[in-house]
């Protein structure tokens, strides 16, 4: 399956795996948890034990338009991946929605498998926004990190600022945007510091029922228990700990969904509980 699907208030939303990368040891991803500490987690990995998250992002039909909530990995090929290329545009084909009918993009963060989408190229082979008219959103903090060049970050990342980001700042189809700020009415930025400088989720609200796209918090469900468990892409993993336990602690059987794109799709959007040990997973689709 790469779509799920969930109803907030008056939104629908849909996760897409945009992507699924070759899987790969998951003390690859996770260096400093030990391979037998994946043993209660087993779920969470491949039959043959290794890790595989989805490359996804998340669709909202919302009364102001249609949302998308980061941009997955793009038409590719994209090398760093084997060459893999992303199937948004067919997804959003299947649920009914043509590029031209989305009204905002809005970023969590700018690593290259939340961007890849954003432009992708023309008749004349250079790159274009993909969406004509919507308005595409990122968090301060998060786009002068990118914009002035960063040196001590892997080359695909700061690849597809350039041949990805840049272009749709060039159409002026960009706005940098204060951090906690709302982009669009419905939704509001949240700072959730750990995975890059400028790390940002998304709560979106509809008469009364809340939805927050969580972003790279967690790239695998096992981390909603496992909180102190950090992935190698976070810059700074202290601060990860704290923001998962605080978004957790806050969160926790109060009926809000959350929603990662990295989860299994079915596992992708649900509810966090509490419990005696801490923490829990209960996807909409599966639990934990
Ligand atoms: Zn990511």
């Amino acid at each position: 399956m790469q779509i799920s699907h969930a109803t907030v208030g008056r939104l629908e939303i849909h996760g897409i795996a945009d992507a699924r990368p070759a899987p790969v040891d998951p003390t690859r991803s996770y260096p400093e948890v030990p391979r037998a500490a994946w043993e209660p987690h087993r779920r969470w990995l491949t039959g043959d034990g290794l890790f595989q998250p989805d490359l996804g992002c998340f669709v909202v039909r919302a009364p102001a338009g249609v949302v998308l909530i980061d941009a997955g990995i793009g038409p590719g090929p994209v090398p760093y991946l084997g060459d893999a290329r992303g199937i948004l545009r067919d997804a959003l084909g299947t649920l009914g929605i043509g590029a031209e009918a989305v009204a905002a993009v809005i970023f969590t963060h700018l690593h290259f498998d939340h961007v890849g989408w954003a432009s992708s190229p023309g008749p004349d082979g250079r790159n274009r926004p993909t969406f004509p008219r919507a308005r595409y959103f990122v968090g301060r903090t998060e786009w002068d990190f990118w914009d002035r060049g960063p040196e001590n970050v892997m080359a695909h990342h700061r690849d597809a600022f350039a041949e990805i980001v840049r272009p749709v700042e060039a159409a002026g189809l960009l706005t940098v945007v204060a951090d906690g700020s709302s982009p669009i009415e419905g939704f509001v930025y949240r700072r959730l510091p750990g995975n890059t400088p400028g790390h940002q989720g998304v709560m979106a609200t509809s008469q009364g029922e809340r939805c927050l796209f969580a972003a790279d918090i967690c790239h695998s469900p096992a981390q909603i228990a496992e909180t102190q468990w950090s992935h190698r892409s976070d810059v700074d993993p202290a601060a990860g700990r704290a923001t998962r336990r605080t978004v957790f602690g806050e969160l926790a059987d109060t009926g809000t969904l959350l929603a990662f794109g990295h989860f299994p799709r079915g596992a992708d959007l649900g509810h966090v509980r509490r419990d005696a040990g801490g923490w829990t997973w209960h996807s909409l689709g599966r639990s934990d």
